[in-house]
């Protein structure tokens, strides 16, 4: 069953039980709804676009995309009458990759075939973008590091971030920069917030922010550190194997045992990104004691 959750009076999330407790947002206002991203399966976004119009009665007026990957916004084209918004970064990914994922996508798996490719028609750069909608303010930021296009979306008068991806249960480096990461982590650090929605799992709560924020840079620069140290001793990857996440004092069951591989998929991005820059260090290299 999809999960409906109200975080503010007006400010209601979707949360995935199809694929890996993905979440998608409403904002509701006298002059319409703002929903922030959608979801991966069919069934769960009409779901959620029937809850807003027949239950809240409320007609769906924009469809902010917070990154062009599938499980945000493959329900886009159930929203055919709302003005889509994103980072332009994100318009062009979606035309070119995410055309190529999509097209691939519908031959492995029939729900899909019906889905179209939704490219946004309102795209800004630079940022922030104010975005007005009866009495609510919505302040989209660039934040990249989880991909290169991804935006937060802001609810002002309810102090609810949506963080999209900057923010989930295991940081997911590999299509984008972990450095870049890291600093949009941080940026969350200057709100004051009520409430954080994760692109993944379970919504934040006040008292909350400040300690999960930093447990994900301390996620990012430990893997960091470690594979770095890895290599400077002239490790294998396969020698990483005991860097497991429970190693680190984190659960390996989130997301329904997903965290696993992610965390998997982050060293092996995290290998081969820093080999190409770190060597073993001389002193390290093991000799024969006998030649001194
Ligand atoms: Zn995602």
């Amino acid at each position: 069953m999809l999960q409906i959750e109200r975080v503010a009076d007006d400010v209601y999330v979707f949360t995935s039980d199809l694929y890996a407790q993905v979440t998608a947002g409403a904002v509701i206002t006298p002059a319409g709804a703002a929903l922030i991203d959608t979801l991966l399966f069919p069934q769960e976004t009409r779901e959620m676009r029937k809850f807003i119009e027949k239950k809240l009665e409320c007609p769906i007026r924009y469809l902010i995309l917070t990154h062009y990957h599938a499980d945000h916004t493959y329900g886009a084209s159930f929203f055919p009458e709302a003005e889509v918004v994103s980072h332009a970064k994100c318009r062009e990914l979606l035309d070119t990759v995410g055309r190529v994922g999509l097209k691939r996508a519908q031959q492995q798996n029939s729900e899909l075939r019906g889905l179209k490719l939704v490219l946004p028609e309102v795209v800004f750069s630079e940022g922030p973008l104010e975005l007005r909608l009866g009495n609510k303010t919505m302040i989209l930021n660039h934040a990249p590091g989880h991909s290169e296009d991804l935006i937060t979306v802001l609810v002002k008068e309810d102090k609810v971030l949506f963080a999209s991806d900057t923010m989930m249960p295991i940081p997911v480096l590999a299509d984008g920069d972990y450095k870049e990461y890291i600093e949009s982590l941080k940026y969350i650090l200057n709100y004051e917030l009520e409430n954080v929605v994760q692109g993944h799992g379970e919504v934040v709560l006040r008292g909350e922010v400040g300690k999960t924020v930093e447990a994900l840079i301390e996620y990012i620069t430990t893997v960091e550190a470690e594979v770095k140290s890895a290599l400077e001793h002239g490790k294998r990857r396969k020698d990483l194997a005991y860097f497991d996440l429970p190693s680190m004092g984190r659960s390996a069951i989130l997301l329904s045992g997903l965290v696993a591989d992610l965390h998997e998929a982050n060293l092996d991005y995290m290998y081969d990104l820093l080999s190409k820059t770190v060597s073993a260090l001389p002193h390290l290299i093991e000799y024969d004691e006998d030649v001194f």
